[in-house]
């Protein structure tokens, strides 16, 4: 597809009644945000990121797709950071009424989908969607999704997909897939809605050539990813490392802020609560989003099980690397490194595995 066509594709997108959301610039980094035009995308931009550093540079050419994560996301648009589930009212023959509060169903297209993204969503979808009690809320939001998803052909160095096979390219879970190459896209439909918006675009066939060099760009990406995590080995090492003197170490950095579980694709953790009205006619009972980083999050009954920072990394390195394999069958992390780029103090996850395993080698 010509770079002209990203236009026509959006248009068409609209035309079909969704919403369109894709990379924009806000706030000096790049998130989700409504795209009506080419022109609304981050072209001609480049990010530099490394632990706790983020900024945008303008390069100046025709690339789109050139920015490779920003802090934002697939999660709020599944998983709303703060919603309300339950309605309460007093009164009715038991005393009182309750009503769930279902999210409206929301169409959305959302353009320049990452491999490691897709592959959270995947995580995500096995938490709210195929675990035994299907989160009714989750569906609603993540039905209304058409992804189109975009192969890496440059990763930032804090990116170490090829580590946990979540990336560069994007292989599955898409509706549609584009590469971006130096003329313009090659295009790939994952879905039956994605093949009827192929089919109106009415694009050619693309030629041998086409395809080689986007093999090139996609194994070029992967080629440069430096930062390594030994995903085969860490479920052992972690849990025979619980009381390794590193979780001290980092401890003493650690903030506790939990931005590292505000920006991560798959943390889950959350809290619910019952708010009364101010009335006293009833109550709303309301999910938002948790940190295993906050002490409170560890409170029950007058004790907290997590007393210490120490504790709390611990726990959520322990979860995400190890435990959550046994717990779900995959691992937690799929290696997008917002983590690293958005921790203060830039604690990178795979240095402190790596430290771990130099001194138990
Ligand atoms: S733990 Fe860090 S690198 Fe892994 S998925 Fe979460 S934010 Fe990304
Ligand atoms: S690891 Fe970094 S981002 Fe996470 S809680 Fe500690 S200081 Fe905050």
């Amino acid at each position: 597809m010509e770079r002209a066509g990203l236009q026509r594709l959006i248009d068409v997108l609209i035309k079909q009644g969704l919403e369109v959301l894709g990379p924009v610039i806000r706030d000096g980094t790049v998130v989700l945000g409504p795209v009506a035009a080419v022109a609304d995308l981050p072209v001609g931009m480049r990010e530099h990121q490394s632990a706790g550093h983020y900024d945008l540079e303008d390069l100046g050419d025709e690339r789109v797709f050139g920015v490779a994560t920003g802090p934002a996301s697939l999660k709020p648009l599944v998983f709303a950071p703060r919603e309300n589930l339950v309605q309460v009212e007093l009164g009715g023959e038991h005393g009182f009424r309750a009503e769930a509060l279902r999210p409206e169903p929301r169409p959305v297209a959302i353009l320049g989908v990452r491999a490691c993204d897709l592959a959270a969503l995947r995580v995500q979808d096995r938490i709210f969607l195929h675990d035994r009690y299907p989160d009714p809320y989750y569906e609603e939001r993540r039905r209304g999704l058409f992804l189109i998803a975009a192969s890496c052909t440059r990763s930032a160095p804090t990116c170490f997909c090829t580590s946990m096979g979540t990336g560069p390219e994007a292989r599955e879970g898409f509706d549609l897939a584009l590469t971006e190459l130096d003329e313009g896209f090659l295009v790939r439909a994952g879905s039956e809605a994605g093949e009827e918006v192929l089919e109106t675009l009415g694009l050619a066939e693309a030629d041998a050539e086409t395809r080689v060099a986007e093999r090139r760009a996609i194994d070029a990406c992967a080629s440069v990813m430096d930062r390594k995590l030994d995903a085969a080995r860490v479920h052992d090492l972690l849990l025979e490392n619980l009381d390794h003197g590193r979780w001290d170490e980092v401890a003493e950095r650690c903030l506790g802020c939990g931005n590292c579980t505000m920006v991560c694709p798959t943390c889950f953790c959350h809290d619910e609560r019952d708010e009364a009205l101010l009335d006293g006619s009833g109550s709303i009972r309301i999910r938002e989003w948790d940190s295993c980083f906050d002490r409170q999050h560890a409170q029950i009954h007058g004790i907290n099980f997590r007393p210490k920072i120490r504790d709390r990394y611990r726990q959520w390195l322990v979860h995400k690397l190890a435990t959550w394999q046994d717990q779900f069958g995959t691992s937690g992390c799929v290696g997008c490194g917002r983590c690293i780029t958005w921790c203060p103090p830039g604690i990178d996850l795979t240095e402190e595995v790596r430290a771990i395993q130099e001194t138990t080698a």
